[in-house]
């Protein structure tokens, strides 16, 4: 008999999110918008707790490509773009028809590199372009060097659109992801920390910038009693269904964390101190949501490849993937520019995310360490 599946990361209720529903249901504000998108709204502003204001949409992609809207991309202009990230921070470029240049990572936190922000930068004023927007991504929960991204931004006058996806609840200083940009991003796809079973959210600290994204995402219409329209709309909104979820997974996010990160422990635990085999550790004052568990495996120390490891496990029916393929490296991204020293590329040759949903029996996990456990020669 086939094993039960175990995945890399799948949707978890806390159970109050039926009730949010079910009021949708008898009060028959099934759609459009409605309460549970203000309550949502608010319950992620007072997460967020730095004066931010959200805007809830179906998707982060959605969320992506009106931040690029309302940062003034249009067709012909060049957005810089951290390379190592899913393809759906990209793509919103080419919707507009702008033209990403994407840029290495750096190797302490894995996401974009200032030094070579800054090198792309120089170099593409050089050739008389100036970026529009740059684009850092969190990735798997892990803050990327804000800091010396925003300073780097400041100094050339480039807003930032943050990629915060797959971070919400993570946080440097104290600061949580999602409020270090002009404009951010956080995704409630089926697979992230919370799930509205689909859905995003648009992030800014201008009022006025929130109020536009919520104009653009419900078709733009100007103010009067008949449909007038004086831009092109989107129909991006979030439903009050999907909000009714979200505010329920809202309930439970501070424990979807604990329980993300304890899942982190007990690979690190494990795993830690076999040659060959590294994780990516919360440089000081970093805090990671822990999304997703991600080691590198050098092969020529290992004796064993990250490919070895994830085909063992996918015979044993547990999903886990290789790190997101640069965008650089995409067939879909051929010709586009890139700045980089071969950081991502290395990643990806070397990386693996480990199953690490946050409803992960014990049972489940020793299932996991027995796969790793052939390849480690390790027992626990
Ligand atoms: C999930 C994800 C997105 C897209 O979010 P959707 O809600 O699936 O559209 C964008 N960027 C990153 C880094 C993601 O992981």
């Amino acid at each position: 008999m086939m094993k039960s599946k175990i995945w890399l990361s799948s949707p978890h209720m806390g159970g109050t999110e039926a009730e949010f529903v079910k009021e949708a249901f008898e009060t028959n504000w099934i759609a459009p918008l409605g309460p549970n998108v203000n309550g949502f709204e608010q319950d992620l502003e007072l997460f967020l707790d730095h004066g931010c204001h959200v805007a809830a949409l179906s998707s982060g992609t959605a969320g992506l490509h009106l931040g690029l809207i309302l940062l003034g991309v249009r067709a012909g202009d060049e957005v810089i773009c951290q390379s190592m990230t899913f393809s759906a921070t990209a793509n919103p470029i080419a919707y507009l028809g702008a033209k990403p240049v994407f840029v290495d990572s750096e190797p302490d936190t894995w996401n974009m590199s200032p030094a070579l922000l800054e090198e792309a930068i120089k170099d593409r004023l050089a050739n008389g372009v100036k970026p529009k927007a740059i684009i850092p991504v969190h990735l798997y929960g892990m803050p990327a060097k804000m800091a010396e991204i925003v300073e780097v931004a400041r100094q050339y006058e480039i807003p930032v659109l943050e990629d915060a996806a797959e971070a919400l609840g993570s946080s440097i200083n104290g600061q949580r992801c999602g409020t270090f940009g002009d404009i951010a991003v956080l995704s409630f796809n089926g697979n992230k920390i919370i799930t509205t079973s689909g859905g995003g959210a648009l992030v800014s600290h201008n009022s006025g910038v929130a109020k536009d994204a919520r104009f653009l995402a419900t078709q733009a219409r100007d103010e009067a009693p008949h449909y007038q329209h004086s831009q092109i709309g989107y129909n991006y909104r979030m439903s009050n269904l999907c909000a009714g979820v979200g505010r329920g997974q809202m309930q439970v996010l501070a424990k979807r964390i604990r329980q993300r990160r304890s899942v982190y422990d007990l690979y690190f635990t494990r795993l830690n101190g076999i040659e060959g085999i590294k994780f990516v550790q919360e440089p000081a004052g970093y805090f990671s949501n822990r999304w997703l568990t991600t080691i590198t495996i050098d092969p020529a120390v290992t004796g064993f490849s990250r490919e070895d490891l994830r085909l063992a496990f996918e015979s044993e029916n547990i999903e886990s993937r290789p790190l997101w393929k640069p965008m650089h490296l995409q067939p879909v991204f051929n010709g586009s520019l890139f700045y980089g020293d071969g950081t991502s590329g290395k990643l990806f040759d070397q990386g693996l995310c480990l199953p690490s949903g946050s409803n992960m029996s014990d049972e489940n996990m020793s299932r996991i360490f027995d796969v790793l456990d052939q390849f480690t020669g390790k027992k626990g």
